[in-house]
């Protein structure tokens, strides 16, 4: 990872979009952090398409877009997203979901599978506080109300897998994962439907931001990938972001929009 001061002018000269993840990237202990917000509004009002990406559930996308200046909220790991309204073009659909409706209610019966499982197994495991608002997975809470030692998350990822689902974890949660989505697969889908954007030609025109294991794919994907600070908490990754603020968290965040913005002047 090299530090965000080294990166070419040029490249955040090129960006037309930022996608980032919400918690511990523009959140700090659950809340959103007010240099991030004003971060996200100063991005927006200089013309970037911002996309929030986050595990948190498709109930949360919903007010994301609704209430935060962004182009796109995808919820639970890309399985689903739902439009802005601050630019939103005529005849956009509203929301939209990673696979259809035959597949999803499916997907829905190994999850119903998986929770009666850790019920039975792992029974002081919890499902994750937000639970009630996830449309297309299933997440346990791992660091947020618990904290479950090593072991526990070792069993919990393992019991997931074993039953024919993808385990995800992030700081906070371990997600029962039953399709293809990640993060990056999510923006991709996302960006074409509802902003006529081509990533998978044009991924040197958008950024990543994110700090932990369920950013991986779009640290991965993307040329210009960043990490909050924090990301070295999260480490070893499977994919590191290339470049690492300084700062951390919502702090972080802010450091990178105010390199994009300076670039532009
Ligand atoms: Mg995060």
């Amino acid at each position: 990872m090299q530090p965000l001061a080294d990166i070419q002018v040029a490249q955040l000269q090129a960006l037309d979009g930022l996608a980032f993840d919400i918690d511990d990237t523009v959140t700090s202990h659950g809340k959103l952090q007010p240099e991030a917000f004003d971060a996200m509004w100063k991005l927006h009002a200089a013309g970037l398409r911002l996309v929030a990406v986050t595990g948190r559930p498709l109930g949360w996308a919903a007010v994301v877009a609704r209430h935060w200046p962004v182009d796109i909220a995808i919820g639970e790991n890309g399985a689903g997203w739902y439009a802005g309204t601050t630019r939103r073009p005529a005849g956009t659909p509203e929301r939209g979901f990673f696979d259809d409706a035959a597949t999803r209610a499916q997907q829905r019966v190994l999850l119903t599978h998986i929770e009666a499982e850790v019920r039975r197994q792992l029974p002081h495991v919890q499902l994750a506080n937000d639970q009630g608002g996830r449309l297309c997975d299933l997440a346990f809470d791992v660091g947020e109300e618990a904290t479950l030692p090593p072991e526990d998350r070792a069993a919990l990822v393992q019991l997931i897998e074993a039953a024919g689902a993808r385990a995800v974890v992030s700081s906070v949660h371990a997600h029962a994962v039953p399709g293809d989505w990640n993060k990056a697969e999510g923006i991709l889908r996302a960006a074409r439907e509802l902003l006529g954007a081509d990533l998978a030609r044009d991924m040197h025109s958008w950024a990543f931001v994110g700090d932990s294991g369920n950013d991986v794919e779009a640290f991965a994907y993307f040329p210009v990938s960043v990490g909050v600070a924090n990301v070295r908490e999260q480490l070893p990754l499977t994919h590191t972001p290339r470049y690492v603020t300084q700062a951390m968290r919502g702090q972080g965040f802010a450091e990178l929009a105010a390199a994009i913005l300076a670039a532009r002047r």
